[in-house]
């Protein structure tokens, strides 16, 4: 072929339409990763319109991209007045008044060679103590409110583990805004009314409501819930996952910050649903996820209002979702991104992950005008794998409740789960033995928390445990604890580590 023809093919505009999370991480990375190649990207946002400005706690992955596009981790903390995330509390979930942490770290070290979880479950046999959030040094720091980079102190694998961020959302998306700005991306501030699709069915252009027509050969819709282009124009289909996720509105309100700054995200069962609790260094980030079915809007709004601790800083926002994900991310020549490619429910704050892991297939698969469609299938299977997989693990969290208290609940214990979930589950309890499938965004520690968190323990462990004597194990055990709770003792404050490196101006 000749240096001609190749350079036809050449996607030479790309139309992203919204300017939420989605569009502007989207358009950052996008503009860094298409730097000299003269293709042009355009966005396209409504203030009319608005982004969902919830969105607030993420996981470690973030620091990946914030990394990949050179931001300097300080400045986006002091922008977006973040704080730091070690993982997340649930309470209430397995029974009224237990509660557990899913911290972004493994457990212990492995003994003669068997997972630690291994040596954990044997140690129960011995009397030893079942929390395994004892073996976890950011679990320890989140309980005590504190804060230290990884490896920071102890130089030990005990101290190797990840951090995330809760930040606001809104200015996050501006703080990528002036990233991509610098970067040539071209910002439209107009509502799109009308799309026209070519002879193919493929996309053609955009109407605005200024009249304008904005031509690309790739479109990226960030448009949000509705889907403009993926669902409304192109008619993609959607697949629900309301039996398995029943969850279907939520109430949003910020407060005033109050007391200490946990370096963590709380996520508390409620009657109908749970609550959410994402402190920053300026408010504290509240909601309600509810079930529809089982508790009015109002009420809702009034329970959530009844559980804040500080002065209430604006009006509730109600959201109303379907769990899911759309029948195919990629559809032609349009990628959606964000809410518009499907919505799980924010328990283990994968939204922006998702968005992240959706870029990243994107640039893995960047086409051509040709869009060859072996590269759209792939890229489409692996999205639907990691949705699905992510479904699974919130799945368990409502299936393995026992707290026998309202409808929903006895419900979720009671319904059918998904195969793959059920398989896991069998195998876990059999012998602690943990599933991987491909495209898992949670590794086997995530899994081990929840199985630790709602009391499923294995009947088995591996044998080659049973080759350390009962007191050696105790003591590899006990040392693994102290080793911990002293380097948590030695961390300062969560509060004190921002003020000191990060605080807002
Ligand atoms: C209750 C709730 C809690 C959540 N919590 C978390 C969390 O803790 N962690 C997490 O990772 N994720 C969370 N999410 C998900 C997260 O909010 C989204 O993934 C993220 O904000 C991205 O949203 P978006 O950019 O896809 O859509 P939006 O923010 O809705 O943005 C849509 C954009 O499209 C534009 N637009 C729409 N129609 C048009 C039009 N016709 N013309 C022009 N522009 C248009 C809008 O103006 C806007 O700019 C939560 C979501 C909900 C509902």
């Amino acid at each position: 072929m000749s240096n001609n023809k190749k350079h036809s093919n050449k996607i030479d505009t790309i139309v992203i339409v919204g300017g939420g999370t989605a569009g502007w991480m989207a358009a950052a990375s996008l503009s860094q990763f298409l730097a000299n190649t003269n293709t042009t990207i355009k966005l396209i946002e409504s203030a009319d319109i608005g982004t969902v400005g919830v969105g607030e706690a993420t996981l470690p992955t973030i620091r990946e991209f914030n990394l990949a596009l050179g931001i300097d981790e300080i400045d986006f903390i002091r922008k977006t007045k973040a704080t730091y995330k070690l993982g997340i509390e649930f309470c209430d979930w397995y029974k009224k008044g237990s509660s557990f942490f899913h911290p972004f770290a493994k457990y212990g070290a492995q003994l003669n060679a068997a997972q630690f979880h291994h040596c954990w479950r044997k140690s129960l046999d011995l009397g030893e103590p079942k929390d395994i959030g004892h073996y976890s040094l950011p679990t320890v720091l989140a309980r005590m409110g504190k804060f230290a980079q990884p490896l920071a102190r102890p130089q030990t694998p005990l101290a190797d583990y990840g951090y995330a961020f809760h930040f606001d959302a809104i200015l996050y998306a501006h703080y990528l805004r002036d990233y991509a700005i610098q970067r040539q991306v071209i910002r439209y501030e107009e509502k799109v009314v009308d799309v026209a699709l070519d002879g193919r069915g493929f996309i053609h252009s955009l109407k605005l409501a200024n009249d304008e027509h904005i031509t690309g050969d790739l479109f990226i819709d960030c448009s949000g819930f509705r889907g403009l282009l993926i669902e409304d124009a192109l008619e993609t289909g959607y697949e629900e996952w309301a039996h398995w996720l029943p969850c279907d509105r939520a109430v949003a309100v910020p407060c005033q910050r109050t007391g200490e700054l946990t370096p963590y995200s709380r996520a508390t069962a409620l009657e109908a649903g749970w609550q959410w609790r994402i402190p920053l260094q300026h408010r504290i980030g509240n909601g309600y996820v509810y079930c529809s079915q089982y508790i009015s809007d109002d009420a809702a709004t009034e329970r959530l209002l009844g559980n804040i601790e500080g002065t209430v800083l604006a009006e509730p926002r109600l959201l109303k979702f379907t769990t899911g994900m759309r029948k195919k991310f990629w559809n032609k020549n349009c990628v959606a991104l964000g809410l518009a490619g499907g919505f799980m429910e924010p328990l283990e704050s994968t939204s922006i992950g998702l968005i992240q892991s959706g870029i990243s297939k994107l640039q893995t698969f960047f086409p051509d005008k040709n869009f060859n469609p072996d590269d759209i299938r792939e890229a489409n299977r692996l999205t639907k794998n990691e949705f699905e997989r992510i479904r699974d693990f919130l799945i368990l969290h409502y299936k393995a409740n026992q707290r026998g208290d309202t409808e929903l609940w006895n419900n979720c214990q009671a319904m059918s789960i998904p195969d793959t979930l059920n398989h896991k589950i069998k195998l876990f309890k059999n012998r602690g033995h943990l599933v991987n499938y491909d495209e898992e965004s949670f590794e086997n520690n995530s899994w081990i928390s929840l199985y630790n968190g709602f009391d499923i323990l294995p009947q088995k462990y591996d044998p080659r445990v049973d080759q350390i004597n009962n007191k050696e194990l105790a003591h590899d055990l006990a040392n693994m604890r102290k080793a911990i709770h002293t380097a948590a003792k030695h961390a300062p404050q969560h509060k004190d580590f921002i003020a000191q490196h990060c605080a807002i101006e």
